[in-house]
C-alpha cells in the first residue's frame, strides 16, 4: 500500500509527478472527483474510468452516519460497495463536522457534534476518524484537523494549529492498517503559523501533506500566498494536496505554487445547476441565447457529450428537469477538469507552464458568464 511519489519534471515551482499506490499510477497534477455518499453524483464508476480518473474522494462524515462504516466494512469495503476499482482518498470528516453538523464543542479529545440527519450526538476523535477510514478501506486517509474561518484571531489560530498537530500524532498512532495517511497544514492566513504547522507536521513523517482551511471564502490573494509560502516547507518527495479548491483559475495558481492534488464538488455540483466549463469560461446553459444553438458546449472539447449533443438540447433537458441533464453535464465538466490537468502536466514537462497559464486564463476569464 505504501505510496511512492516520483517527480517527472518541474517548471519553476510547478511539478509534474506520478503517485503510485497499490500498483495504480496517478499522474499529477490531478483533480479528484468527489463521491460524497459512495457515488460521484450522476455518473457510473465505469464512466469515471472512461474519463481517465483512477482516484476519487470519499466522505467519512457522510458514510459514517449513513449507511455506517461498519456496514460498508462488513460488505467488503467502499471499493467493493460502490464498484470502484481505482483509488479512494477519504477525508477525516472534520470539515463536514465544522460546516454541516451542529458542532457542540471542540475539546482535546475530539469534536462533539450532532448529526445533520437525525440530530443524534457523536464524538469524532482522531482515533475514530482513522477507525472509520480503515473500515471504509481507504487507500489514502486524512488526519482529523480543526478548521477555523478566515479571519480568526491569532491566539485562537495558534492554539488550533497545535491541537491539529497533536491530533495528527494521535492519528499516526491509531493507524492499524497499511493505508497511507496525509497530514493537514492549518494556520489560516498567518504566515508564521502556517510555517509552524508545516514544520511540525513534516517532522512527524506522513505519506503526503495537505493544505487545509482554505476555500472558506478568503480572497484569491490569500489562497495564492498561503500556497506559495507553504509548499517550500513540505518534503519534496511527498504529494501535496490542496483541499476543497476547484475554480480553474485557483487550480492553475496552486499548480504554479507546487500543488499536486485537488478535490472539489464544483464540476459536478455546477453541472447539476446548468453550469458548464469551457475554454471560454463557465457558461450557464439555461440562458435563452442557447435556445437554438446547435453547437457543442465547447467546440475544442474531445468528450462524447460535445461530440453528440447540442447546447440547445442540453438547455432543453435542463429546463425540463430531465435526469439526463445532470448526467451529460457532469460527464462534460469532469472531462474538462481531467483535460485541464493533462494540459498543465504537459506544459510543465515542456517547461512552458507560465505561458500556458497566462494564455489559458486570458481566454477563460474573458468569457465567463457565471
Ligand atoms: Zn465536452
Amino acid at each position: 500500500m505504501a505510496l511512492t511519489f516520483h517527480l517527472d519534471g518541474t517548471h519553476k515551482a510547478a511539478r509534474a509527478g506520478r503517485m503510485v499506490v497499490r500498483g495504480i499510477t496517478v499522474p499529477t497534477p490531478m483533480f479528484m472527483p468527489v463521491g460524497t455518499n459512495g457515488t460521484v453524483k450522476a455518473l457510473l464508476p465505469e464512466e469515471l474510468e472512461e474519463l481517465g480518473y483512477n482516484l476519487i474522494l470519499g466522505n467519512t462524515y457522510h458514510l459514517h452516519l449513513r449507511p455506517g462504516d461498519q456496514l460498508v466494512h462488513k460488505l467488503g469495503g467502499l471499493h467493493r460497495f460502490m464498484n470502484w476499482k481505482g483509488l479512494i482518498l477519504t477525508d477525516s470528516g472534520g470539515f463536514q463536522v465544522f460546516s454541516l453538523a451542529k458542532l457542540n464543542k471542540i475539546t482535546e479529545e475530539g469534536a462533539k457534534f450532532q448529526s445533520h440527519l437525525d440530530g443524534s450526538s457523536h464524538l469524532l476523535t482522531p482515533e475514530l476518524a482513522i477507525g472509520i477510514q480503515e473500515n471504509l478501506g481507504s487507500d489514502i486517509m486524512m488526519v482529523l484537523d480543526e478548521c477555523l474561518p478566515i479571519p480568526s484571531p491569532r491566539e485562537q489560530v495558534a492554539a488550533s494549529v497545535d491541537l491539529t498537530t497533536r491530533w495528527a500524532e494521535r492519528c499516526l498512532k491509531a493507524r492499524t492498517s497499511k493505508a497511507n495517511l496525509f497530514a493537514i497544514v492549518q494556520g489560516a492566513d498567518y504566515s508564521e503559523l502556517r510555517e509552524r504547522s508545516a514544520k511540525d507536521l513534516s517532522s512527524l513523517g506522513f505519506d503526503g501533506y495537505a493544505i487545509g482551511g482554505l476555500s472558506v471564502g478568503e480572497s484569491k490573494d490569500i489562497l495564492s500566498e498561503v500556497c506559495h509560502l507553504t509548499t517550500p516547507l513540505l518534503p519534496e518527495d511527498k504529494p501535496r494536496y490542496l483541499m476543497g479548491v476547484g475554480e480553474p483559475e485557483d487550480l492553475l495558481e496552486a499548480i504554479g505554487a507546487g500543488i499536486d492534488l485537488f478535490d472539489c464538488v464544483l464540476p459536478t455540483r455546477n453541472a447539476r445547476n446548468g453550469g458548464l466549463f469551457t475554454r471560454d469560461g463557465q457558461i450557464s446553459i439555461k440562458q435563452a441565447k442557447y435556445k437554438e444553438d446547435g453547437g457543442p458546449i465547447d467546440a475544442e472539447c474531445g468528450c462524447s457529450v460535445c461530440a453528440h449533443y447540442s447546447r440547445a438540447y442540453l438547455r432543453h433537458l435542463y429546463l425540463s428537469n430531465e435526469i439526463l441533464a445532470s448526467r451529460l453535464n457532469s460527464y462534460h465538466n469532469l472531462f474538462f477538469f481531467r483535460d485541464l490537468m493533462a494540459l498543465c502536466r504537459e506544459a510543465i514537462l515542456q517547461g512552458r507552464y507560465d505561458s500556458f497559464k497566462f494564455d489559458f486564463l486570458e481566454r477563460y476569464l474573458a468569457g465567463s458568464e457565471v
